[in-house]
């Protein structure tokens, strides 16, 4: 059982108000890496209570979630994602917490639709059916939906809100209908829990035009009781899934994509391994990620962020927050996944609602 925790949001560092000027030439990390991908959290709430994510023994009535006024508004958001643009960012990717929580998250992306990156969403689908229309017309271009399993006693079990799998499907329904085809879904995999419908849930999006994606249960934050004992390597994932349909390896689409593909042999579409404790893929990693206070976070696993907001809120001119974040992604060195151990794994990191998954 996770230990209750009194306060998982770590202390950020303010960057140097002289960070050195951004020079204008390619940014690359302290390993080369070009900064491409950003993940912009917009709320640390969520209606679910996911067991490896958001437990409800520590996200429980007591817990307190970020006040209002503490959080990015759309304005400091929109600013901040034109700056991450200017910067080589071109993927932008909105998530939380439960992002469709926001109150008018398609007008965020209205917002940010002109800075023409990629514009991305993850949600758990629960309110898809309501707005998936309004964040297609307001210029969303993708949505990856979180759908842990299509047994309703597992996934009831796995979201721990009793939320009924039906409603999701309707919400991935919505969205093809809308126009976001394909849509990705995620489904984390963890040993003894969910991984009996693995072979189910790969049958299920076959021919559907949607691509499932099968996550590796990751030791993201410091209350989900990691172990990796839990964890079903995606080698084995595949080689269940490939001894009902046979798979083949398919090319990447870029370089840092997360997830490995596999296609079906018979031409009944693809899957997604997302390995990152078995086959960590920090070499290629190329996310930059603003939680929903404003903090700056260059790993998934970090202990520490960066305070971006109070540069926003300070007053800064727009050339002093690009050199900010430009020195932040200059100075980046981290490759927790592949320095992964069972000690690593119960430091205190940062929690994933909270920097946005
Ligand atoms: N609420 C949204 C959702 O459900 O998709 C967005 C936020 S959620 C943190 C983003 C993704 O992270 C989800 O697909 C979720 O399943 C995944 N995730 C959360 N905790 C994880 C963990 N410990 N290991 C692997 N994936 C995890």
């Amino acid at each position: 059982m996770p230990q209750k925790v009194i306060s998982i949001r770590p202390q950020a560092r303010i960057p140097g108000s002289a960070a050195p000027r951004y020079d204008g030439g390619p940014l690359a990390d302290l390993r080369g890496r070009p900064m491409r991908d950003l993940r912009i959290s917009v709320t640390d709430r969520c209606n679910f209570r996911c067991t490896y994510c958001m437990p409800r023994e520590v996200f429980d009535a007591d817990y307190k979630f970020l006040p209002h006024d503490a959080i990015l508004s759309f304005e400091e958001i929109a600013r901040l994602a034109g700056i991450f643009v200017g910067l080589g960012v071109r993927k932008i990717r909105l998530t939380g917490g439960e992002p469709l929580l926001r109150k008018d998250l398609p007008k965020l992306v209205e917002m940010l639709a002109p800075l023409g990156a990629d514009l991305t969403l993850t949600t758990n689908g629960s309110t898809l059916v309501k707005h998936a229309q309004a964040l297609k017309d307001a210029g969303l271009n993708r949505v990856t939906v979180s759908l842990d399993s299509l047994d309703e006693a597992t996934f009831r079990a796995m979201n721990d809100a009793d939320f009924p799998v039906a409603k999701v499907l309707d919400g991935i329904a919505a969205a093809a209908n809308a126009g976001f085809t394909p849509v990705k879904i995620n489904m984390v995999v963890k040993r003894g829990v969910n991984d009996h419908q693995i072979v189910d849930a790969a049958r299920y999006w076959r021919d559907s035009g949607h691509i499932p994606r099968f996550i590796e249960f990751m030791d993201v934050g410091s209350t989900n009781g990691w172990r990796m004992d839990d964890v079903i390597p995606s080698a084995e994932v595949v080689r269940r899934i490939a001894e009902a349909f046979p798979l083949e390896p398919a090319e990447a689409n870029y370089t840092g994509e997360v997830a490995q593909r596999w296609r079906y042999r018979d031409g009944a579409g693809e899957i997604g391994v997302i390995s990152s404790v078995t086959q960590a893929f920090c070499r290629d990693c190329n996310r930059m990620r603003l939680s929903t206070e404003g903090s700056l976070y260059t790993c998934l696993f970090a202990q520490q962020g960066h305070d971006l907001k109070a540069l926003l809120r300070g007053g800064a001119a727009d050339e002093a927050i690009r050199d900010a974040i430009a020195a932040v992604w200059r100075q980046r060195d981290d490759r927790y996944s592949e320095i992964r151990t069972a000690e690593t794994a119960k430091s205190r990191k940062v929690e994933m609602s909270y920097i946005g998954g």
